[in-house]
């Protein structure tokens, strides 16, 4: 797999360019004992003002497919596939308390399409754009996804009329593009002015990282688990709920509601579930869920 690497000296969120080195990230699973493996490392830091975790410099595959053009079962792990029919409910709730008239949703990076599913049984016309081959084909033959309704692109190609959609969703989407300032602003163009934006990433405060963290440290080594630009699932950002307050008061939207929730680490499932009360009490679980509403200018 051939980079190309990016300097990147300012937040993508707030704009500040203020930071702090975190550590280290290789381009593979780091392991117990990272410093035993080969491979090439980028360096992490955190925004000093919003909170953003990423990587300086950038690295940006030379083919985008080498990252996202497998087949959905290999990018997935098998759990992905067994998800419960109730798995999109809460977030649905929150969408209809924010706005009660919602009819129309577009998910964006629509997967193999379960949110689409989601939001046509709770009687939404829904749409979706989904870039990666296999995971379009796979929506449409194999979850029913009408294939008018799924379109195949990038969401930097993708394009639809100003104030077309009540509600516009990221699921695990912002954390794997290169600008997700500019994704956001691009989505608020789409949203009808009383739509919401559903949004869920990766926790910058969660305390599993921070129990990683901590054991990298004490094994002498400046490795850190934070973000994986150059292997699998390539998350590139960690948000926190004023990453989005900061860049609303950019882009043009306000933070209607923060849900954190504990999520579930596939490094160590066992002490995640113990420590579900603490992130519970915390704020500290992996999984930030805000809702955007438009900005009232
Ligand atoms: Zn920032």
């Amino acid at each position: 797999m051939n980079y190309t690497f990016h300097s990147k000296t300012s937040c993508n969120m707030c704009g500040a360019s203020e930071r702090r080195v975190l550590g280290r990230r290789l381009n593979t699973p780091q392991g117990l004992r990272p410093k035993k493996r080969l491979g090439i490392a980028t360096t992490v830091v955190r925004c000093s003002v919003c909170g953003l975790i990423y990587s300086d410099p950038l690295p940006i595959p030379q083919d985008i497919s080498d990252h996202y053009g497998k087949q959905p079962e290999e990018y997935w792990l098998n759990h992905y596939f067994e998800r419960k029919m109730d798995f999109f409910d809460l977030q649905l709730d929150r969408i209809k308390q924010l706005a009660p008239d919602a009819k129309t949703a577009l998910d964006i990076g629509a997967g193999i399409g379960f949110t689409m599913q989601a939001f046509m049984r709770a009687g939404f016309d829904a749409y979706g754009i989904e870039a990666g081959e296999h995971f379009h084909r796979y929506a449409v033959e194999k979850n029913g996804i009408p294939e008018n309704r799924i379109f195949r692109t990038m969401l930097e190609d993708a394009n639809f009329p100003e104030g077309t959609f009540d509600c516009v969703s990221f699921g695990a989407v912002l954390e794997h593009l290169y600008d997700p300032s500019q994704a956001l602003s691009k989505a608020l163009g789409w949203l009808k002015p009383d739509g919401v934006i559903h949004v869920e990433v990766p926790s910058a405060k969660a305390l599993m990282s921070k129990v990683f963290n901590l054991y990298f440290w004490l094994a002498r080594t400046d490795y850190v688990v934070n973000i994986s630009p150059m292997h699998r699932p390539y998350h590139l950002y960690e948000f926190t709920p004023d990453s989005f307050q900061k860049n609303g008061m950019r882009v043009g939207y306000e933070v209607a509601r923060v849900d954190i929730d504990a999520g579930q680490t596939p490094l160590a499932p066992g002490l995640s579930r113990l420590l579900g009360p603490v992130m519970r009490a915390t704020d500290s679980g992996e999984v930030l869920t805000v809702y955007l509403k438009k900005g009232l200018d």
